[in-house]
């Protein structure tokens, strides 16, 4: 059988300064990830083991990805990333192939070790067993008990951490999050008031602006917008200011705020309370 499944090795350079804001979440994923690879002592001093994996969740665009990568980046570890639907697209060719990659993900990361496995959209791999009534023997059934046996380890996972992001807490199989499997589980939350001021600020050393810009009064105005939503609002401000002016050489406040109210917002308050 032909094999088709393309693993990516990467080593990302994304560093948590390039994200802006989000402390808590930042310094949770270094306890959880960097600790355990930097002090094993501590941890076997202390009795505790560190988290097989790590799940991230929370609404769109929110820095999720981002976050991954910058602990690759930060504590030197190789990056697999892999997409759930990404699985399953191998299934409608060959039986077994979508187990098959999973094992593989696992195989090429214990030689990459220290690696970091980032899955992306975990949700797509981890439909609550059974839901599609066949009685445990879908695609979906294999592929995660594939997944549950790597994590328990036949073979240990030495220096391999999972990662896994999705929008979807709820619908991911309760038995992927028990103990010792991926069992550190984060909520990233929108950026507040001061994550978006620190985005902005970012955003404006990049681009150029007119010294009345001001991140402090963008942030401000602009509440509920996602990571994504805010660094895309600075480029559309850029468009704006070429509308007016082709050969413009700074972005105003105006355009700014321009550009904030042509943005729709992805998030809304009940996609909120879902978390
Ligand atoms: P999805 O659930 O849609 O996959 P995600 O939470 O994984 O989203 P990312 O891919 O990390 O989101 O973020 C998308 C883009 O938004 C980033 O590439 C970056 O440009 C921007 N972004 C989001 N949050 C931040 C942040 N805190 N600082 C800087 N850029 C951000």
């Amino acid at each position: 059988v032909l094999y088709r499944f393309k693993i990516m090795l990467e080593v990302p350079k994304v560093y948590w300064s390039d994200i802006g804001g989000q402390a808590d979440v930042k310094s949770k994923l270094k306890e959880s990830v960097e600790w355990p690879l930097k002090h094993p002592e501590a941890f076997a001093r202390m009795g505790i083991r560190p988290p097989k994996g790590v799940l991230l969740y929370g609404p769109p665009g929110c820095s999720k990805t981002l976050m991954a990568k910058a602990l690759a980046t930060e504590a030197g570890l190789n990056f697999i990333a892999v997409k759930g639907p990404e699985i399953f697209q191998l299934f409608s060719k060959w039986v077994g192939e979508s187990e098959r990659a999973v094992r593989e993900v696992f195989r090429k990361a214990r030689a990459a070790s220290p690696s970091i496995i980032f899955f992306d959209e975990i949700d797509a791999l981890t439909v609550k067993r059974g839901s599609d009534g066949d009685g445990g023997t879908s695609v979906a059934d294999r592929v995660l008990s594939q997944l549950l046996n790597e994590l328990d380890g036949i073979e240990p996972l030495v220096n391999v951490t999972v990662v896994a992001a999705t929008n979807r807490p709820d619908i991911i199989d309760s038995a992927l999050l028990r103990p010792g499997r991926i069992d550190r589980i984060l909520y990233v939350n929108p950026p507040d008031l001061a994550s978006r001021r620190e985005i902005f600020r970012l955003q404006l050393r990049r681009i150029q602006c007119s010294d009345e810009v001001n991140a402090e009064e963008l942030a401000l105005k602009t509440d509920g917008y996602s990571g994504a939503e805010v660094v895309a609002i600075c480029q559309e401000a850029a468009l704006q200011a070429m509308e007016d002016d082709i050969d413009a050489q700074f972005i105003r406040q105006e355009h700014f705020v321009r550009a904030i109210r042509s943005m729709k917002k992805r998030i809304t308050p009940e996609m909120l309370q879902f978390y």
